[in-house]
């Protein structure tokens, strides 16, 4: 149906919270299209936004918050949304866990499949639940390989990206609180752009004392054969928190095999130990040890890759 280009008023962010509001039962996809969108305005001046752009930017949105922080965008894995299973399967094909470094077969591959996505429920379902008298934010015809906006439009998801952005945060969190019930932080995981990350170094000096410079996996003595790392026991990705509790000394080796795994059980009991000892010397841990245990099995309940050991 074609949208009327007449008589139409400005555009207005509580008109895009109630466009939001009135989807987010259904899928992630609105969030998504609204924050590739705000994105590819503040790229470009161009009033033709081309499919290819807005699947980059899906394909970034949804490779972080599957790939890194393994979040479901269902209510179960076999029920999950194209995008999702998407990027599973490229992710596997090419044993790819940064999509930097995903090599450019890869990524042409995916980036191809995702702006074809986007003809199939993404662009043409957007608009269904705008309220009344709200103009819309695009237009696209099945077959054009590009979605058109107004020098207004445009200029509106340019100055507004920030609340834009804020906006598209809160209902695909609220959404994915549904699907993840047991993963923390997920508004941070939702606005966070990568996983960079703080310096460990400053818990060197305490973690060597506690360890007499073993390595807390394979227990390898560490030095200068073998340089000490700080690893997190419990993946940072699934926490997003740098805290002494959850960290150990380990070898390189050890650090990049675990890589965002979560390690055997017997790592988790031996960390109790090691937090008790901490402790003891003085040192106040920001939690306790029903709250690591909890913490631990929550990452088991959302599917979190498991049982790593050296
Ligand atoms: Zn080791």
């Amino acid at each position: 149906m074609e949208i009327p280009l007449k008589g139409r008023a400005d555009l207005r962010i509580g008109d895009i919270a109630a466009l939001m509001r009135h989807a987010r039962k259904s899928a992630s996809y609105k969030p998504a299209l609204l924050k590739a969108l705000v994105r590819c305005c503040g790229q470009s001046d161009d009033l033709h936004i081309s499919l290819n752009s807005i699947g980059r930017e899906f394909t970034k949105l949804y490779w972080n918050q599957t790939v890194v922080y393994h979040l479901r965008q269902a209510a179960s894995l076999s029920k999950e949304s194209m995008a999702v299973k998407l990027i599973r399967r490229i992710a596997q094909a090419y044993k790819a866990h940064d999509l930097a470094r995903l090599p450019a077969a890869g990524r042409a591959e995916i980036d191809r499949q995702m702006s074809r996505l986007l003809t199939v429920n993404v662009l043409s379902a957007f608009h269904a639940s705008r309220p009344p008298g709200m103009p819309p934010l695009f237009q696209w015809e099945p077959g054009q390989d590009h979605v058109a906006i107004t020098p207004k439009a445009h200029a509106f998801l340019k100055t507004q990206a920030a609340a834009l952005e804020l906006v598209a945060n809160f209902y695909w969190a609220e959404f994915l609180e549904g699907c993840n019930r047991l993963a923390p932080r997920i508004v941070q995981k939702v606005s966070r752009d990568g996983a960079s990350r703080k310096s460990l170094q400053k818990y060197f000096k305490i973690l060597s004392e506690e360890s007499n410079l073993q390595c807390f996996y394979c227990e390898a003595l560490l030095g200068e054969q073998r340089a000490p790392t700080v690893d997190h026991v419990i993946p940072w990705s699934f926490l997003l928190e740098d805290d002494i509790w959850d960290l150990v000394l380990a070898c390189a080796r050890c650090n990049s095999s675990k890589s965002d795994w979560l390690p055997d059980r017997a790592f988790i009991e031996k960390l109790l130990v090691r937090n008790r000892d901490l402790s003891r010397d003085g040192i106040s841990l920001a939690i306790g040890e029903p709250e690591v245990e909890r913490l631990y099995e929550a990452a088991i309940s959302v599917e979190w890759p498991r049982s790593w050991s050296p």
